[in-house]
């Protein structure tokens, strides 16, 4: 803890004071302490600490105020550790760990509220609302535990998948590229959708394993699909894979290597593979997700900001990272359908993304209509049901082998 301070406190002064936030925590390196408690106006002693322990990081580890105040019985040498400092620390923490600290955490705050030390009022109080909180948190980490195994397990049964929805570009209506969506064949629950297990997956950190999977299956996807439109000319470019990521992916520090080197290994062509983030999971960690992404770039891949529209309120960071194509939300194309005025909203998106320099890719087609109305707007490509819903590789095949250009103008 290179940064941490020293300080010194004389015989007397406070330390840390109950009811306050938790912004620091000391190790006592000489001197002693007396934890004190509010009871009936009064203060009393609950218990002494001496050199070598460490006070105040209950408040810190789970942001409640203090319960209790530390006063100097003598003078005390002691080095504080920030908040910040621990907080750097914590976030770089393995997140299962991290929802067990909370746990801990919860369940002896509960049991210190139930302690004879408390006056009766806060002994009541306390204890409802932490045994609340601690079974809030205890069951939020047994589910997100119990889900993480079961992924883990399914990927190493393949049981993971990777459907594939088209996008078609508007110019000539042929297939541009494809969506990889992820779904999960449970044995016994069937298909389950991503919108129910990549949460899990992001906040217990498997997100990472699952991205690299799902980038590995789609380079050896794009290697069929590219077969597939040769023998038949699809579009006028080769067609590309858009792979989704999320913001623990570029928190882990070596994404771009590893892209670079999954892409090297399987033989793909960089400018072939489009990375999706959304706008919100950027604004995450913006910092590390800039650099990784301008590597990317720079080695060629493309990156598109998913769900445009629907995070963020600030636009500023548009100029801030390196942004290819901006994919506007399908609330934005359902919205447009049912009131003509939201069309203009639709054409100022489209008219900023062109500005600078991106192209866009409206989702959620659900209709001829949409399609037409994006046509006229200058939207560059297009992806919805009324082309295609997400589907398995082999059906992604066909449908390259078959496609029929619409005539929509
Ligand atoms: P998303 O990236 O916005 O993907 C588009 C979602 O919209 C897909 O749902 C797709 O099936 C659906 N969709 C496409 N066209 C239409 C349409 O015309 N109408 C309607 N109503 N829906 C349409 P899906 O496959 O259930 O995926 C949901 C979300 O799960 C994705 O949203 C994405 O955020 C996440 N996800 C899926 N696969 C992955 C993955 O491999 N990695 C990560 N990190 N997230 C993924
Ligand atoms: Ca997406
Ligand atoms: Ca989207």
């Amino acid at each position: 803890m290179s940064e941490s301070a020293k300080k010194i406190f004389k015989k007397g002064d406070i330390l840390l004071r109950e009811g306050e936030p938790g912004n620091s925590a000391y190790v006592i390196e000489s001197g002693s302490v007396e934890i004190l408690i509010q009871r009936d106006g009064a203060l009393i002693q609950i218990g002494t600490r001496g050199a070598g322990s460490l006070i105040g990081e209950m408040a810190m580890i789970d942001d409640k105020p203090r319960t209790a105040t530390i006063r100097a019985i003598e003078d005390c040498h002691v080095m504080e550790i920030t908040r910040e400092e621990f907080s750097r620390r914590v976030d770089s923490a393995d997140p299962i760990l991290k929802m067990m600290m909370r746990v801990i955490m919860a369940r002896y705050r509960d049991v210190i509220s139930r302690s004879q030390f408390l006056p009766p009022a806060a002994h009541a109080g306390m204890t409802a609302e932490n045994a609340e909180n601690s079974d809030e948190h205890h069951e939020l980490a047994v589910k997100t535990i119990k889900i993480h195994h079961e992924l883990k397990a399914a990927l190493a049964k393949n049981e993971l998948v990777l459907y594939y929805q088209p996008i078609i570009s508007m110019q000539d209506m042929k297939i541009s590229g494809f969506e990889a969506l992820m779904r999960w064949k449970h044995p016994e629950k069937g298909l389950i959708s991503p919108g129910v297990f990549i949460p899990v997956a992001e906040e217990s950190g498997l997100i990472v394993e699952l991205s690299r999977w799902a980038l590995g299956v789609s380079c050896d996807a794009l290697k069929d699909i590219h077969q597939a439109a040769s023998q038949k000319l699809v579009g006028s470019h080769p067609i590309f894979i858009s792979v989704n990521f999320s913001v623990k992916d570029f928190s882990t520090g070596n994404f771009f290597d590893q892209i670079q080197s999954t892409l090297r290994d399987k033989g793909i062509d960089p400018a072939h593979i489009h990375l999706e983030i959304t706008e919100s999971l950027l604004m995450e960690a913006p910092g590390p997700a800039k650099e990784a992404l301008e590597k990317c770039r720079k080695f060629g891949t493309s990156v598109s900001i998913d769900d445009f529209g629907t995070g963020y309120s600030s636009l500023s960071y548009l100029h801030y990272f390196p942004i290819d194509t901006l994919k506007v939300d399908q609330s934005f194309i359902r919205s447009m359908s049912k009131d003509p005025s939201n069309r203009l909203l639709v054409k100022s998106i489209i008219g900023l993304a062109h500005s600078l320099n991106m192209k866009v890719i409206a989702e959620g087609i659900e209709t001829r209509e949409e399609a037409v109305i994006l046509k006229e707007l200058g939207c560059e490509e297009c992806q919805g049901y009324w082309f295609a819903k997400p589907m398995p590789l082999e059906d992604a095949l066909k449908f390259v082998q078959n496609w029929q250009p619409p005539q929509i103008a």
